[in-house]
This record gives structure tokens, sequence and C-alpha cells, in this order.
């Protein structure tokens, strides 16, 4: 079975102006990788959906999906945060973005795919119930996990974060939610300065130096992430990838190599294996060096469709 491969060409549309690090080369940055590494050719393409209100609504109270929707500039650009602007093509990425992740939940749960990568941005894990943040406007794998309970009739998401960044919104949105288990690294002390302080009991949060790299890194999945991760025995599998922890990235001081990326997918995918009839649905975070992004996303797809030997 095949492994879904979801965009649309509104995520590249969606532009917070020059020299903007998360911009929307980094998408085709990705498609270029699929293409020279051979893999783009054994994934199945989807078109992302808009999302609709509900599936929004289940995460983000209406007052802000709609303040969203009230802010969408006709034309020119208008910032929501210092980080975060919307263009007029904003508004429709966004729900693009988490339209993607509730069709790759819809895929993988019905069994039309094995697993789902989602190449769309904006990202979503800064993203709280009622505020965008740090690029973010709608907590995409929130939407996500929120729509696999509600629809799919599932009791266990687990949300595997990797991205150089702490899942602030992520964590905003189901601290003590018994039916999420969150696993997390990132930077510490970084942005967005959170992750550290008495986190609730589903959230399995460790902090890295800056500085630290592929054995710190595995380190931590061995140690804290697959122990929680087998405990919990979730029914669906859900990763916030962002590629922005590579050594090559220089938004931020972590020093993980392309085959980290591979490695760790390999080893939360045995989970999936073992609890959750394979099915795992990713969606792309941060992630700033175009090279070392679009190889990296290959590594971690390369591992979903089982082609890394
Ligand atoms: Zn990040």
């Amino acid at each position: 079975m095949a492994v879904a491969f979801i965009t649309h060409p509104d995520c590249a549309r969606h532009d917070m102006g020059p020299h903007h690090p998360e911009c929307p080369q980094r998408l085709s940055a990705i498609e270029d990788q699929l293409i020279a590494s051979g893999v783009g050719q054994y994934l199945a393409r989807y078109d992302a959906p808009l999302a609709r209100e509900e599936e929004l609504a289940r995460v983000h109270p209406l007052e802000y999906v709609r303040a969203i929707h009230d802010a969408a500039p006709h034309s020119g650009t208008v910032h929501l945060d210092p980080d975060t602007a919307m263009n007029p093509y904003t508004l429709q990425a966004a729900l693009r973005a988490a339209g993607a992740a509730v069709l790759g939940v819809d895929l993988v749960m019905r069994g039309e795919a094995e697993s789902a990568f989602c190449s769309v941005r904006p990202p979503g894990h800064h993203a709280c119930r009622a505020r965008p943040m740090g690029f973010c406007i709608f907590n995409n794998v929130a939407i996500a996990a929120r729509h696999a309970l509600a629809v799919h009739g599932i009791e266990r998401v687990a949300i595997v974060d990797f991205d150089v960044h702490h899942g602030n919104g992520t964590e905003d949105i189901f601290a003590g939610d018994e039916h999420v288990l969150m696993v997390s690294t990132f930077q510490h002390p970084f942005y967005p300065y959170s992750g550290t302080e008495n986190p609730a009991p589903n959230m399995y949060n460790v902090p890295l130096a800056a500085g630290a790299g592929s054995q710190a890194f595995r380190n931590a999945v061995l140690e804290a992430w697959l122990p929680a991760l087998e405990r919990f025995r979730p029914q669906l599998v859900l990763f916030s990838a962002g590629f922005d922890a590579h050594d090559e990235d220089d938004m931020a001081m972590l020093r993980l190599r392309d085959a980290d990326y591979g490695w760790v997918t390999e080893q939360v995918k045995a989970i999936a294996d073992r609890h959750a009839q394979r099915r795992i649905v990713s969606v792309l975070e941060g992630g700033y060096a175009l090279s070392a992004l679009g190889r990296s996303v290959v590594q971690h797809v390369k591992v979903l469709a089982g082609l890394n030997g």
C-alpha cells in the first residue's frame, strides 16, 4: 500500500515577504529532492482539501477562526505577530495545511494509505488555541489528532515532534488530555522558551542544549520517547515533522544529520507497526536550510514508504 503525499499549490502562494525563512521555496526544495532521489515516484499524490470550520473548531474557538478570516488582506501583507504574516493567499494555504492533515488521517484510518506525508505551509505547532505564533496560524497536527478521535472512534493518538523548537501550541492544546501523548525534543533554552516547567503527565519533553548532535538526540528517543510510546500503545501516530534541528540549518544550534531523520522514523514506525496498524500521518513543521530540508524529508519519507532496504 502506498504512502500518500498531500500538498497543494496554494501552500506555495502564502508568502511573508522577502528574506523570511518560512518561504515558498521550502516546498519546491522538497519536490526537487523527491525527484532526485527517485522516492517521489513511489508516492500517491493527493491535493489538500480546505479544512472545514467544524474541523478547525475542535481545536480553535470559532471566534479565533473567524478573526483569522477577518484579518486576511485583499492585498499586501498584515502581521499577526512579529514573525507571522498573512498575504492574500495565506488563509487558503492555512486551510489547505489543516485540510491536508485531516485528509491524511482519513486515508490511513480508512486503509487507503499506510501512511501520509503532508508537504504544507504554514506550519502549525506554535499555534495555540486562540493565538497565532511563530509562523503558525492553525495547529495542523492538533486538528488531525482531534479529527481522528472524534470521527474515527480511536482513543489514543501519539504526537511525535522533532522540530528544533518546542511545540508550545500543541502542548497548550493537549496538556492533561489522556487521549493524546506528546513526545518531543527541542533546543533549550531557545524560542519559544517553553516545555521545561512542570509539563503535564502526557507530555514527554526532552530539552537538548545548543550544540547537541545525533548522539544526544538518539539517546533522548531511546530513553524517553520509546518507553513512553510503548506504554501508551497509540492507535495512530502523528509526526510534527520539523527539520530545523539539522546541522546545516542556521535557525538553531542543534546538529542533526540527514540519517538521523531516517533513524528516528524507523524507531517510531516500529511502534506504529506494533500498536497502530502502521498508521502514521506526518505533517511538515520547520526546516529552513533548503537543501538539508529536502534531503531530510527524503530520509523520513523513504522509511515511511519502506524503501530504506
Ligand atoms: Zn522550528
